[in-house]
């Protein structure tokens, strides 16, 4: 049967066989059960322990071990409701080998009957050795019979959510064992090849292991049977991943054959060569965009690596053939300065480039959408206004986005509508298209690991060389207490005809991150957003005021998100024109300008910057063949988190080693944006430390499909069904 290209019925994702619901439990269970993504028995199944409490064995009251809990069984001698210091029930028990006492100190008059001189008790906590003697405070417990058989596997503690006990948590998931389908998905040979037990085994020894098991490898997530539940995780993904790629290949777009006429003057008309990689990169989209099926393409590379031109010239394959192309950045200094490239490189070439951002005064806005719609407009750069449902485009064939990572997947998903709604097709051209090809630009580099994972649907371009003649950036970490000598440093700097940025970044995030990890209490009234922002602005206009008047010879600029937008890219332009020397912003500059002449870059607060963010800043400098310098200004004290980032950042230059500590550091979810992405987060598998797993899935992902459709049909309902944000858009 193998490499048989047979059509894989089954496998269109909306088409997943449903789990079974939880019906006949009450609301106030569904909704808690809802909290912890729990929706399907087959949820349950998934809902595995955090640890494990060992009730198996019994132990005499003087031998049980300290600093862990512990299960006993003794008789009851006295029972005592005391009042002092505060209200509570106090058991004394002996087992023959020694004496202990329980503590409540909230109880029911019911649990009073429980422990009736001489009952039986099995009480599982901590033995502390205290004042009044050996002392259990709020056992769990249990009245037996003599001779009751104790635990054979080990007990489950799951994540849970308040109002859930864990009692009701584990009937619920007994039953679902129970009564789910646990039969294997996977062929053995694919079990044998990959050496993983079978699913029924991994899933029920997790739930209940035998009390011999090594507890680390349960909690290092390296024994077999977890290994399992992370391999089936991954190899959903990758399925899902490619089935979708499938998809892809069935859906239109519009064939934008290389015509040469347009891009050829653009390249003889440029300063510079393009780089090999650049090249190279062109050349992947040129054949991409030919194809009647959408292109998803992710260039990725370092800042400064030169993505911008690469995008010039795919827009200009799109022109060729008449149809239009939209430029979308996410914030407005950036579009506007692909606007203003954009504009300078296509003037020439007798084509219009149209701006629309959500400062756009009304009457001009109006206009623009006039000729977007009717298609007079070919190439349009803008912000996120490019995807208000106003904007309707005549014939959409390409869509690039630079810094996709900024943009949620709702967002990408409305601008490849866009290509739907007009189409009437342009003259000439008979493909009408379904969807525009999508182009998506990013300088956080992907570590491999998440570009095969979580952008396993997307084709990745790698821009991975500098243009020529870049020297280094050299990085320095240097102590607030000697802002001093950074700012004499600065006035060199200028003084000798260069260029400086001053960054009073917004610090919010990490903050919050560093806070939790430090165990540091919080502050009393956490600013919000806006006031963080303000109090950002108020640092911005004070180093603006200081440098200012320590620098009378030199013109200095001030950037920030509260400016207009004409203040803004007026002081932006002043800056790019050298007639601004120094540049004192807040974060409004941290993507993609772009200014040769600048050469040095100071970083306040840097202690307290994510890596991505420090490596973007500093790819700001570095453009020219200046040796450039980066300042990083800290406070102490530092906390580990801050010293490490600094020191990363610090011996670092590659932005692909700086993701990969950041990814390392924060897992996949930050990195990616996942928050705004909607990017759908792996539970059990952990792309730093499964590597070999995620190979594993990948390669079996493909054979799967091609030699066995119908256990890989069997794993994405097992696993994807119900699970719609599993699915990518
Ligand atoms: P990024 O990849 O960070 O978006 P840009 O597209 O802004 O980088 O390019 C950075 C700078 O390098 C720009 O000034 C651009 O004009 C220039 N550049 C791009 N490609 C080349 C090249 N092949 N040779 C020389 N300079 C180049
Ligand atoms: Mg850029």
């Amino acid at each position: 049967m193998r490499g048989e290209a047979k059509p894989q019925p089954g496998l269109d994702a909306s088409r997943l066989t449903p789990h079974a619901s939880l019906a006949g439990l009450s609301k106030g269970t569904l909704d808690k059960l809802a909290k912890l993504n729990i929706a399907s028995k087959f949820d349950l199944v998934l809902h595995l322990p955090l640890r494990y409490d060992d009730e198996t064995h019994l132990y005499p009251i003087k031998d049980a071990p300290a600093a862990r809990e512990v299960l006993i069984e003794a008789t009851v001698v006295e029972t005592d409701i005391k009042y002092r210091p505060r209200r509570q029930l106090v058991v004394h028990l002996e087992d023959g080998s020694g004496v202990v006492t329980l503590r409540f100190f909230s109880f029911y008059g019911s649990q009073v009957k429980h422990f009736e001189a001489g009952a039986r008790i099995r009480a599982f906590g901590e033995i502390r050795h205290g004042f009044f003697g050996a002392e259990m405070v709020h056992p769990r417990y249990r009245v037996v019979e003599e001779g009751a058989p104790v635990a054979e596997a080990l007990t489950p503690v799951y994540p849970t959510t308040a109002g859930m006990g864990q009692d009701t948590l584990r009937k619920l998931i007994v039953r679902a064992l129970a009564s789910e389908k646990l039969e294997d998905t996977l062929p053995d040979a694919l079990l044998k090849q990959y050496k993983l037990p079978a699913f029924r085994d991994a899933v029920t020894f997790l739930h209940h292991p035998s009390p011999d098991v090594a507890q680390q490898d349960l909690q290092d997530r390296t024994h077999p049977a977890w290994r399992r539940m992370k391999f089936d995780e991954l190899l959903a993904q990758q399925l899902s991943m490619r089935v979708h790629q499938q998809k892809r290949r069935g859906v239109g777009a519009p064939a934008l054959r290389p015509k040469g006429t347009l891009v050829s003057r653009l390249l003889k008309d440029l300063p510079f060569q393009l780089t090999g990689a650049q090249q190279r990169a062109v050349a992947q989209i040129r054949e991409d965009l030919s194809k009647p099926h959408p292109m998803q393409r992710l260039l990725q590379g370092d800042v400064g690596s030169g993505k911008t031109v690469v995008a010039a010239v795919a827009a200009l394959q799109c022109v060729e053939n008449k149809f239009q192309v939209a430029l979308m950045a996410p914030t407005e200094i950036l579009a506007e300065q692909h606007f203003r490239k954009f504009s300078g490189w296509l003037a020439s070439l007798g084509i219009d480039v149209a701006w629309l951002s959500g400062s756009t005064k009304k009457v001009a806005k109006k206009q623009t959408l006039t000729d977007i719609a009717s298609g007079k407009t070919p190439v349009v750069v803008g912000t996120h206004a490019l995807f208000e449902d106003d904007v309707v485009f005549n014939n959409l064939g390409l869509a690039i986005i630079d810094e996709q990572h900024r943009f949620g997947v709702r967002q990408r998903l409305a601008l490849r509508l866009k290509g739907t709604q007009g189409a009437q097709g342009a003259a000439g051209a008979s493909d009408v298209s379904a969807q525009p090809h999508q182009l998506m630009m990013s300088a956080t580099p992907i570590p491999r690991t998440l570009a095969m994972s979580y952008y396993a649907d997307l084709d990745v371009s790698v821009i991975d060389e500098l243009p020529p003649g870049r020297t280094p950036v050299t990085t320095k970490l240097v102590s607030d207490t000697r802002r001093d000598e950074v700012i004499a440093r600065v006035r060199d700097a200028c003084a000798a005809g260069s260029q400086a940025y001053w960054v009073c970044p917004l610090v919010e995030e990490i903050e919050a991150e560093d806070t939790a990890e430090d165990k540091k209490p919080k502050p009393a009234r956490k600013p919000g957003r806006a006031g963080l922002e303000a109090l950002q602005l108020k640092a911005a206009m004070e180093t603006y005021e200081t440098l200012s008047a320590a620098f009378p010879d030199l013109k200095v600029g001030l950037a920030h998100g509260r400016l207009k937008s004409e203040e803004k890219s007026a002081v932006m332009g002043a800056f790019q024109r050298n007639d601004v020397q120094l540049l004192v912003a807040t974060t409004v500059i941290e993507v993609g300008v772009d200014v040769p002449n600048a050469s040095l870059m100071v970083i306040e607060n840097a202690e307290r910057m994510g890596l991505s963010q420090l490596h973007q800043l500093r790819g700001r400098v570095g453009r020219g063949a200046a040796q450039s310098a980066c300042i990083l200004l800290y406070r102490t004290p530092l906390s580990l988190t801050a010293r490490e980032r600094l020191k990363i950042i610090f011996e670092n230059t590659d932005g692909f080693e700086v993701a990969r500590h950041d990814l390392r550091m924060r897992g996949p979810g930050e990195l990616l944006g996942a928050r705004q992405s909607g990017v759908p987060l792996l539970r059990f598998a952990d792309l730093s430390a499964d590597v070999d797993l995620l190979d594993a899935a990948r390669d079996a992902a493909a054979t799967l499909l091609t030699e066995n459709p119908l256990a890989a049909k069997a794993h994405l309902d097992r696993w994807l069904s119900g699970r719609g944000e599993f699915l990518k858009v």
